[in-house]
């Protein structure tokens, strides 16, 4: 086989097994997250996932390549990092153990857009634009998905701020007045604007 397609077909095999473990562990990642946003986001990557599947799946059948798959390491170790992830969430507040999950989802579409990034450019320069043009897509997939968890990461994140600063307010505030009462949202806004003009 020709160096560059042999070298195509062997990273195709890597990602086949990435993607393959993806579909066992989305549900996992959808079934620990707390926001509805987060959940539904890991529930449609799942369904996209299993569509990435049968675009290599494809992309073999096009090359005229058996499709199997060959251990990925590197998912294997982000897969088992996000185990961790997901054990360690019991211990956190909810937003921040989304946060984490955002983390740990974040660092696998990263590295599948490496990927896709590569699969592509060695498609291309074969010039098979067929199934260039199904990897592109996927690569689509992967890069909106990792913009859509930085979006829901966002208010999330500003959430946690503001918590942290009502927690250390209130600290304050129950020695002052000596009561334990919950802020009220009015002096939470008040430590908001404090902290921003201070800035
Ligand atoms: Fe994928
Ligand atoms: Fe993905």
């Amino acid at each position: 086989m020709p160096q560059l397609k042999e070298l195509l077909v062997e990273q195709l095999q890597d990602l086949l097994h990435a993607e393959g473990q993806l579909t066992g562990a989305l549900p996992k990642m959808a079934q620990a997250a707390h926001h509805p946003k987060l959940k539904e986001a890991f529930e449609k990557h799942l369904v996209q996932t299993e569509g990435h599947v049968e675009r290599l799946r494809q992309v073999f059948e096009m090359l005229g390549e058996a499709a199997e798959p060959k251990p990925c390491k590197a998912m294997m170790g982000l897969i088992e990092e996000g185990k961790e992830t997901i054990g360690e969430g019991g211990d956190k507040e909810p937003i921040a153990a989304d946060l984490a999950l955002i983390a740990a989802a974040q660092r696998v579409e990263h590295y599948e857009i490496a990927c896709y990034g590569t699969v592509r450019v060695l498609a291309r320069q074969l010039g098979e634009i067929d199934a260039a043009r199904l990897l592109s897509q996927t690569l689509g997939e992967e890069e909106s998905t990792d913009f859509l968890l930085t979006m829901i990461s966002e208010p999330l994140m500003q959430q946690a701020s503001l918590d942290d600063m009502g927690a250390s307010t209130d600290l304050g505030a129950t020695a002052e007045i000596g009561t334990s009462s919950p802020q009220s949202p009015s002096r939470k806004k008040k430590a908001v604007k404090t902290a921003r003009g201070a800035a």
